[in-house]
């Protein structure tokens, strides 16, 4: 039986049902007017797992996973400024209704994509509102719930054991800085059983306390004792649903029932991006199906977080999905090719005492705490140990009962065509005769095609390619600017390199080329364009262009790394002695190169430019600049000597979104004592900036306000910086402050 840490326990303990043979579990499920990333997502895997592991146990399990299309839905669409998509949506007469339908099915297929065990009861929040009702009017009864105003509140003091789960007693604390605290409320930490309906809300219900909607926490309470009764067995959510969401629960539960809620309070450490927390602002949150549209198998997401202990934080990067997904290949392409072989009755009595040691292995890796790291690691034991195919491929499916990777299936998911069936018996002909040249070219073309296929011992075997292998053959790529080689420390072989971030529009990214290619004169250049992992055609124009323009040189990523990172794999790969920074919407129109390297050739000039910037606070920037000293040089054009890369160093790779990084770039080089220098007159012209226009004023408010955070963080402190800083002495202010 399943060994797990309980939060509420804190500790590790044996899972006891109450009832003996028959498991009663509950997992806090998504909100439905978005998407779940694959952050959730990792939630709801260690739910199947801990489920799965039951049912081994021969456990009757009840699943239930609640659908939230109320509740916190009000308060986080205030937080976000009003989801682009849902006042899309509404604008279009969609009703909140429609567009939690549209999210939920999302949700179901992502579910499936994963092999995730459907739950036997997904109940939806809107549709017990009664049943949430009838627990509130129970708390107002007994004493623990008080009416404001409209609104119903939980009364904290009211109950002894708040705090047992999260050990959070002073939860003014985190309401304190959320938002101004509500002064209806008699003790801060009270919360809303249910909320009376502002003017003009039509998501609202008739309720004894006039019309309203309920809180969140109670959504949960109300199905949960409607589905698996006033007690149960498992309770599963994220670590950010301890407080306050599980804590309220239990209060509002054991308050109302008079009995303990949950037995085992089971929590999934949270994923994060890149190194940094998955957040819509950061550029770092992922869908399975951007995870499918890179060529990824979903399943090879579900491997991946395998890889780690639910209860230890996942820091998701492309190169390690791209080592689970190659593992997950070759499992099953060891699978297939075992699957090939005799199947032997007497396998079974021959290995009983190896077959035996895996499977206690195995199932004590499995429950001891959900141990899957080390139950992996024993299948990779197992892989490379000598036992016969079938036996290891036999323990492998039992292996799959827990792992859900779908071992039995082909490595990829299309079948092979009759026509290929024919190509490759005329190859078995040209073998059997010993004639392996022609063997090995039928083989080439095969594998053009988009086939793989081996001979072993049991016979010849093929099968398609996986989408990342055919991904993979078409282009390298790489998933961070580590894995990219500097040339910095040796001596610049060309006069320019222009540097590219193409993130997208490959319109703009062919007239951005093409400019600067065309106008470079007798100059030696070379363009280093770096595909921040586009998936609109980027690629393969870029790829196209490589033929015509032998200047040209591509890095591919496998996703967005952002764009300080792709202008670092620029700047790392550049030979040229002046180095030029594009943006797509600009084109070079003449000849630029001759008055940049006049204009470097001045050891105090450290980056030029046709855009300058000037700013009288660090708040405020204006493009006002035309000529002369600059505060700062926008990115749609900065130059720069190469050499000065490893005296100011790279730019600072936190900034995935390019708002402030120039600026940001441009103060590194005035940190060590070089002017900016702006002139307008250069032959470039700005075309419209997709980048941005594209997005709306939410969005660029959210994307902004971090960048900018990030720059004064770091530059707000040295107003001696500034150009002005000599007119108001601030010379002398910042000698004082130190
Ligand atoms: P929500 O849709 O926000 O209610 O979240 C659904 C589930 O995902 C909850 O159990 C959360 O605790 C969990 N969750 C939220 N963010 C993450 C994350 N970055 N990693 C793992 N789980 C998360
Ligand atoms: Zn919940």
């Amino acid at each position: 039986m399943l060994r797990i840490y309980n939060t509420l326990a804190k500790k590790v303990e044996e899972i006891q049902p109450a009832t003996p043979g028959i498991i009663q579990m509950y997992t806090c499920g998504p909100t439905v007017y978005r998407d779940a990333h694959i952050g959730n997502l990792r939630t709801y895997l260690m739910a199947d797992w801990v489920r799965r592991s039951l049912i081994h146990s021969g456990m009757q399990v009840t699943h239930i996973k609640n659908i939230t299309d109320v509740g916190h839905m009000r308060q986080e669409l205030a937080e976000a400024g009003g989801d682009k998509m849902i006042m899309a949506a509404l604008a279009e007469g969609k009703t909140i209704q429609e567009i939690a339908d549209v999210y939920a099915g999302r949700f179901f297929r992502d579910e499936a994509r994963l092999n995730i065990m459907e739950a036997t009861v997904f109940p939806w929040a809107s549709h017990h509102i009664p049943e949430m009702i009838t627990i509130n009017e129970a708390l107002v009864a007994n004493g623990h719930a008080y009416e404001k105003g409209g609104n119903l509140y939980f009364d904290v003091p009211s109950f002894d054991g708040y705090g047992k789960l999260s050990n959070n007693i002073g939860g003014d604390l985190l309401e304190g800085v959320r938002s101004e605290a509500d002064p209806l409320k008699r003790d801060p930490r009270d919360f809303t059983l249910w909320k009376a309906a502002e003017p003009g809300r039509d998501v609202k219900w008739d309720s004894p306390w006039g019309e309203g909607f309920p809180g969140w926490h109670i959504e949960c309470s109300a199905m949960a004792s409607k589905y698996l009764g006033e007690s149960f067995d498992i309770h599963t959510g994220g670590v950010d649903n301890v407080f306050p969401h599980h804590e309220d629960e239990i209060a509002q539960s054991e308050a109302a029932f008079g009995n303990q809620h949950v037995n085992y309070w089971i929590h999934a450490q949270h994923l994060l991006a890149d190194g940094a927390k998955m957040a819509k602002s950061a550029g770092n949150v992922f869908l399975i199906e951007e995870l499918i549209e890179r060529g990824f198998s979903p399943l090879s997401f579900r491997y991946l977080c395998m890889t780690v202990r639910y209860r230890h934080r996942m820091n998701f990067t492309f190169t390690s999905l791209k080592a689970a997904e190659k593992a997950l290949t070759n499992l099953r392409h060891r699978m297939w090719l075992w699957s090939q072989e005799q199947a032997d009755n007497g396998h079974a009595a021959r290995y009983a005492s190896e077959i035996d040691e895996y499977q206690r292995r195995f199932w004590d890796a499995v429950e001891s705490d959900l141990d899957l790291p080390t139950a992996l690691s024993l299948t990779w034991e197992l892989v490379r140990s000598g036992l016969p195919g079938r036996v290891k491929m036999d323990l492998l499916l039992v292996f799959d009962e827990i792992f859900g990777l779908e071992l039995d299936k082909a490595p990829a998911e299309n079948s092979v065509t009759e026509d290929v069936i024919t190509t490759l018996q005329i190859r078995g002909g040209h073998r059997e005769q010993s004639d392996f040249a022609t063997a090995d070219s039928i083989r080439g073309q095969l594998a053009s095609d988009g086939y793989l296929v081996e001979d072993t011992a049991g016979g010849t075997r093929v099968r398609p390619k996986t989408p990342l292998e055919l991904r993979q053959e078409k282009w390298a790529s790489v998933s961070s600017s580590r894995e990219i080689k500097s040339y910095l420390d040796q001596p610049a072989e060309l006069d320019f390199t222009y540097i590219l971030n193409a993130y997208g529009y490959p319109s703009d990214v062919k007239r951005c080329i093409e400019g600067m290619l065309n106008h470079s004169g007798d100059h030696k250049v070379e363009a280093i364009v770096v595909d921040n992992g586009s998936t609109d055609g980027t690629g393969e124009l870029l790829e196209g262009m490589l033929t015509q323009h032998p200047e040209l040189r591509v890095v591919h990523c496998d996703h967005v790394i952002g764009d300080a990172a792709s202008k670092n794999i620029g700047l790392m790969q550049s030979r040229g002695r002046n180095i030029v920074v594009m943006d797509g919407s600009a084109e070079i129109t003449g000849n630029i190169l001759d008055s940049i390297n006049q204009q470097l050739s001045d050891p105090t000039v450290g980056i030029f430019g046709p855009w300058g910037l000037s700013t009288p606070d660090m708040q405020h920037f204006h493009e006002e600049v035309d000529s002369g000293d600059a505060d700062a040089m926008q990115a749609y054009c900065m130059a720069f000597r190469r050499e000065e890369i490893n005296n100011v160093g790279l730019m600072r790779e936190c900034f995935r979104f390019y708002r402030n990084l120039d600026i940001d770039y441009c103060f590194q080089f005035k940190d060590k004592g070089f002017r900016v220098v702006a002139d307008a007159s250069l032959p470039l012209v700005r075309h419209e900036h997709r980048q941005w226009t594209e997005l709306d004023d939410n969005q660029r408010d959210e994307l902004s306000r971090k960048n900018f955070g990030r720059f004064l963080k770091r530059w707000g402190n040295r107003p001696d910086l500034l150009i002005a800083a000599d007119a108001v002495g601030f010379e002398n202010q910042h000698k004082f402050h130190h």
